[in-house]
């Protein structure tokens, strides 16, 4: 049994579209793609006039070199957003398959089933925010195709640990792939499970530029899999899915000078995860700030309403998590520079001491 026999039989027996780029290589006149022979203005060399490489060769030289796995256990698309797209669509049938999540967790896993028509079965976190394995493995049903992992979760901020992972991975190995989405573990202590692909072909993991490489703007995502499963993907994917000024970012994000930069921020950023954590815990009306992994920090308030909105009036958002099973209380704060940090504390410091002025003037 391969890992394919997983995905949809149509998917698989598709012919692929095949772009010029992909049918021929080493010329030195392309009259083969209908493009422009001029440059755009402002181009600077970067040669927007061209469609650009599939999978473009540099950039998948250096993420796989990252991430530490083989070219060809790589996927690189617009946000691993694509990524989740991709694989909903490739292993779900419309009407019949489904995905397991476990909330509070990311929006879009479920989104996509949902535009794919796939089911969603829900396995709740524990109250602590911990993962349930044996909760989770009792809800695989002959349907459930892929089971989606966020560690660290978003938007709780806790980690699965590695030992859990690989029971999932062993317990699913001819049911199910098992998606391990680490858009965060940069900002955790723990290393990343990619080097477990080789040995459970179902598992796959997920890894972004978008948090702490600080190009969300470029939309720069991977999946890291079994190459049987890299592959299929490849025959649904559009030809031509990186822009090429974002590959140009990313290579620039990737270089020394960037990884420099980027290791400068993420020291900053855990610094201020810490700070920022015992601050807020001080303050009145804050009840509990969740342990997080991640660059950011789910808090629970007596009134999260009311902060969010004296957050707001002082032109600071973050995010309202109160839709979320068990985090009716809670809202979600990312970790920003030290003086934007401050700029939030000083707003829900105000807002107490506003609350409590109201408390004391009707008394
Ligand atoms: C932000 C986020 C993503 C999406 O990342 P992109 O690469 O920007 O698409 C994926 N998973 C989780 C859990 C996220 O929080």
């Amino acid at each position: 049994m391969s890992v394919l026999d997983l995905a949809r039989a149509e998917i698989r027996a598709m012919q692929p579209y095949s772009s010029a780029r992909m049918e021929a290589s080493g010329g030195k006149v392309f009259l083969n793609a209908n493009e422009s022979a001029w440059a755009p203005v402002g181009d600077d060399g970067l040669g927007c006039n061209r469609y650009p490489e599939p999978q473009p060769a540099a950039l998948i030289e250096a993420l796989a070199t990252l991430y530490g796995v083989r070219r060809e256990q790589l996927l690189v698309g617009r946000g691993s957003d694509e990524a989740i797209d991709l694989l909903v669509r490739a292993f779900c049938r419309a009407g019949e398959d489904a995905i397991l999540i476990q909330p509070p967790t990311f929006g879009m896993y479920a989104v996509c089933a949902k535009i794919q028509n796939a089911g969603v079965i829900e396995v709740g976190l524990n109250a602590d925010a911990t993962l349930d394995v044996d909760a989770v493995l009792a809800a695989v049903t002959p349907a459930v195709k892929l089971v989606f992992i966020c560690t660290p979760n978003n938007p709780t901020g806790q980690l699965v640990p590695r030992e859990s992972i690989e029971r999932l991975a062993e317990a699913l190995a001819g049911r199910a792939l098992l998606i391990v989405d680490e858009a965060y573990v940069e900002f955790a202590e723990v290393a990343s499970v990619s080097d477990l692909i080789d040995r459970y072909e179902n598992l796959a993991v997920l890894r972004t530029l978008s948090k702490a490489w600080a190009l969300a703007g470029a939309r720069i995502g991977s999946l890291l899999a079994n190459a049987e499963v890299i592959a299929l993907l490849r025959r649904i994917m559009p030809p031509y899915p990186l822009p090429l000024p974002c590959v140009h970012a990313a290579l620039l994000g990737l270089s020394g000078w960037g990884q420099a930069n980027a290791r400068e921020h993420l020291a900053t950023i855990r610094a201020e995860r810490t700070r920022l954590s015992k601050a807020l815990m001080q303050l009145p009306g804050v009840r509990e700030v969740l342990p997080s992994h991640a660059n950011f920090l789910a808090v629970r308030f007596d009134d999260a309403g009311a902060a969010y909105q004296r957050l707001l009036a002082a032109g600071v958002l973050v995010r309202d998590v109160r839709r979320y099973p068990n985090l009716g209380d809670a809202l979600r704060i990312t970790i920003g520079t030290p003086a934007e940090n401050e700029q939030m504390l000083t707003a829900l410091k105000s807002s107490v001491m506003a609350g409590q002025n109201v408390v004391e003037g009707s008394a």
